[in-house]
Parts: structure tokens; C-alpha cells; sequence
């Protein structure tokens, strides 16, 4: 399967430094700030520096240093915002495609916390 990155998606464009962003954490491969729609007192998003259009894309052809990194930072920002180990948790999330309600086309995970989250999944 090919996946096709369009380099216009505003990730890329805070990547590329066109549009400002919260910065929470940034690493040689990732960069992790603060979602502008907060569905939660804590939101965090975290990308990988690389062209990938999503987790698939990036497990699959990213390099073993870019992996490292990516699941670092995210360890690290879950630290620094205190939810981990010892904390009250967080939920970890990743939307892929239509089905999976992708909106912006680069690769992020959501890291939300600071509220107690429900259910997984609520009907559609
Ligand atoms: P998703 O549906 O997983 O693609 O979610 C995309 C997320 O990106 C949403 O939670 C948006 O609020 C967030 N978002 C969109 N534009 C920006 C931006 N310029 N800065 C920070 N977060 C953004």
C-alpha cells in the first residue's frame, strides 16, 4: 500500500515553523505542543519530524532511531506533565483515516489527561 503525504497539512506547516505552536517538548525526531481545541486540561500532541501520514505509516518505514525517539518523547511528556507512573493516568490515542476520524493528515498521538476520560468508545 502507498501512503501519500501532503506537505500542506498544518503539522507540517508548524513543523516548518509557518504557524506558531505551544511547544511542551522538542527532540532530534518528534515535537510535542499543545492541542489548540483542548478536550481535556491536559492535551498534548506528538509527531514525529518525518513525513508519515499516520502510525501505520510510520511503524512500518520509519527509521529505528525515529522510533526510539517518537516513543520517547512521548514517555517524556508524560512525565513532565505529571500523569504517569505514580499519577492519575492519561489516555493515549492515535486516529488513522476515515474511519478513524483523522483530521489532520501527519501522524500525532493524543495525550489527554487531567479528567477522568469513560469509555474507550462512545457510539458512533
Ligand atoms: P485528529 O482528529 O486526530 O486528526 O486530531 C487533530 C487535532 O489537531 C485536533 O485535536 C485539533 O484540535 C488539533 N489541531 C488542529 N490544528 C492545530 C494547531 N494549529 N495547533 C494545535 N493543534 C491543532
Amino acid at each position: 500500500m502507498a501512503y501519500t503525504y501532503d506537505d500542506q497539512n498544518i503539522f507540517a506547516k508548524i513543523l516548518r515553523g509557518e504557524i506558531p505552536n505551544t511547544t511542551v517538548l522538542e527532540t532530534d525526531h518528534a515535537l510535542a505542543f499543545r492541542d489548540i481545541n483542548a478536550q481535556a486540561p491536559e492535551h498534548v500532541l506528538v509527531i514525529p519530524k518525518g513525513p508519515y501520514v499516520c502510525y501505520d505509516h510510520f511503524a512500518l518505514a520509519a527509521s529505528d532511531a525515529e522510533i526510539v525517539d517518537f516513543t520517547r518523547a512521548i514517555g517524556q511528556v508524560v512525565q513532565a506533565l505529571g500523569v504517569g507512573a505514580d499519577g492519575d493516568g492519561y489516555r493515549l490515542l492515535s486516529n488513522a483515516g476515515k474511519d478513524g476520524v483523522q483530521e489532520v493528515p501527519h501522524l500525532h498521538v493524543h495525550i489527554v489527561a487531567g479528567r477522568h476520560m469513560g469509555r474507550m468508545l462512545s457510539p458512533a
